[in-house]
C-alpha cells in the first residue's frame, strides 16, 4: 500500500490568496501611489525577516505589517495604524476556510487504498484550527504539524511512522518545502502547483525519476 504525505496550505485549501488580498489592501492604504506588485519584493523580504525572528503565524504577519509602516513611510506606527492592521489580518483567524476543488472526493477515494498523513507547517495552534475548520482530518491516519519542512523532519516522519521510502510520496505545491527535501531523503514527490505559490517557496527542482507533476489534485486518483 502506498503512503501519501499530503501538504495542506494551498494543496488542500486556499491560503496564499488570503495573504495576497491582505497585502493588496495594506499597500493601497499605506502607499496609495504604489502598486502591490511593485512593493511585493520588499514586503516578502520583510515578512521572511519577521518569520525568522518570530516563527510562522498570524501574530508575526501582523507585526510585519506594523513594522512596514516605519520601513515604507519613515514615520512611527501609531495606535490607529495598529488598529487598522489588526482589522486587516482578521481573516487569518481562519473562521472560514476554502477547501480546494475536488479535494474531498479525492481524499475519500484515496483513503480506501492508501495511507494518508497530512504534513503541514506553520504555527501549531493556527494549523490545528485550520485542520478542524477544514473538516478533512477524518481522511488522515495522522497529522504532522511542523515548524519547517526539512530533510531532517521528513526523515523523522519516515522513522516515526515506519514508512517505506519506495512506496511513500510527498504531495504538495511548494518546491522548497514539499518537493526538494522529500526527494533529498529518497521519497517520491508529487508536485501540484498552485497558481499563487509564495515567491519564498519557489526553488528550481530538476527532473528526478521519482518526481511527478500534476495540474490538479483530482489527477492524484489516476496515479494512486
Ligand atoms: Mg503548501
Amino acid at each position: 500500500m502506498n503512503t501519501l504525505l499530503v501538504d495542506a496550505d494551498d494543496t488542500l485549501w486556499e491560503n496564499i490568496v488570503v495573504f495576497n488580498d491582505i497585502n493588496r489592501r495594506y499597500v493601497s492604504w499605506l502607499l496609495p501611489d504604489r502598486s502591490v506588485t511593485d512593493l511585493q519584493p520588499e514586503l516578502d523580504a520583510l515578512q521572511v525577516e519577521c518569520i525568522e525572528r518570530w516563527g510562522y503565524g498570524r501574530e508575526t504577519f501582523e507585526k510585519s505589517l506594523v513594522e512596514g509602516v516605519g520601513r515604507f513611510t519613515g514615520r512611527t506606527a501609531t495606535d490607529t495604524d495598529r488598529a487598522f492592521v489588526a482589522e486587516l489580518v482578521r481573516p487569518l483567524q481562519w473562521d472560514s476556510l476554502d477547501v480546494l476543488d475536488g479535494v474531498v472526493e479525492v481524499l475519500d477515494a484515496l483513503s480506501e487504498r492508501a495511507r494518508l498523513i497530512m504534513v503541514t507547517k506553520g504555527n501549531l495552534d493556527e494549523q490545528r484550527h485550520k485542520v478542524d475548520r477544514s473538516g478533512l482530518a477524518g481522511f488522515f491516519s495522522a497529522i504532522e504539524i511542523l515548524e519547517t519542512k526539512s530533510p531532517i523532519e521528513y526523515q523523522r516522519i519516515i522513522t516515526d511512522h515506519g514508512l517505506e521510502i519506495a512506496t511513500t510520496w510527498m504531495v504538495g505545491n511548494s518546491p522548497r518545502s514539499d518537493i526538494a527535501p522529500a526527494l533529498e531523503v529518497g521519497l517520491g514527490a508529487v508536485f501540484i502547483p498552485h497558481a499563487h505559490t509564495w515567491s519564498h517557496e519557489q526553488v528550481t527542482v530538476d527532473p528526478h525519476p521519482r518526481l511527478i507533476e500534476l495540474t490538479s489534485f483530482r489527477e492524484l486518483t489516476d496515479r494512486f
